[in-house]
């Protein structure tokens, strides 16, 4: 299978660069996978898992929000909060999905509501990435 550089950087710095195969990644409009050869692309990420095929083997990994850029058959991935599935902490993301119900079950404000909807999303994603690991 033909390779392309992919690149994935998040506030923390450089988290991996390297050559894979493919990498399949949740945007705001959905699962969208690049392959080599991808014409040039950029799109806003969502809040799921992303997979990585690196050597024939899947890594799987959650993402919350950054963007997708390719050109030039270079691929990078800017993301907010970016965890491989063998770094996520499942107690935290247990912990973390219990406080945003609890907080939606009991704030008014919009604002508090819509974070704790954002930290119940991170929290999903994570739990479900530990499953894949
Ligand atoms: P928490 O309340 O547990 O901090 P959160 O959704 O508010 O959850 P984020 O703001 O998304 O946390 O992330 C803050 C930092 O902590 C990021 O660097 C993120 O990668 C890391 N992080 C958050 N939850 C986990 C987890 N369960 N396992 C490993 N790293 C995590």
């Amino acid at each position: 299978m033909r390779k392309f550089n992919l690149q994935i950087v998040t506030p923390d710095g450089l988290l991996y660069e390297g050559e894979v195969e493919s990498l399949l990644v949740r945007t705001a409009d959905g699962d969208a996978e690049f392959l080599a050869g991808h014409i040039d692309y950029i799109a806003p990420l969502g809040t799921g898992r992303a997979r990585i095929k690196i050597d024939g083997k899947d890594k799987f990994a959650a993402v919350s929000g950054g963007f997708v850029t390719v050109s030039q058959n270079y691929v990078k991935l800017v993301a907010i909060t970016f965890e491989f599935a063998e770094n996520i902490d499942l107690e935290r993301a247990l912990r973390a999905k219990e406080r945003a119900i609890a907080s939606l079950a009991s704030s008014k404000d919009e604002k508090a509501l819509d974070i704790a909807r954002l930290k119940l999303s991170r929290a999903i994603s994570r739990i479900n990435v530990c499953e894949l690991r």
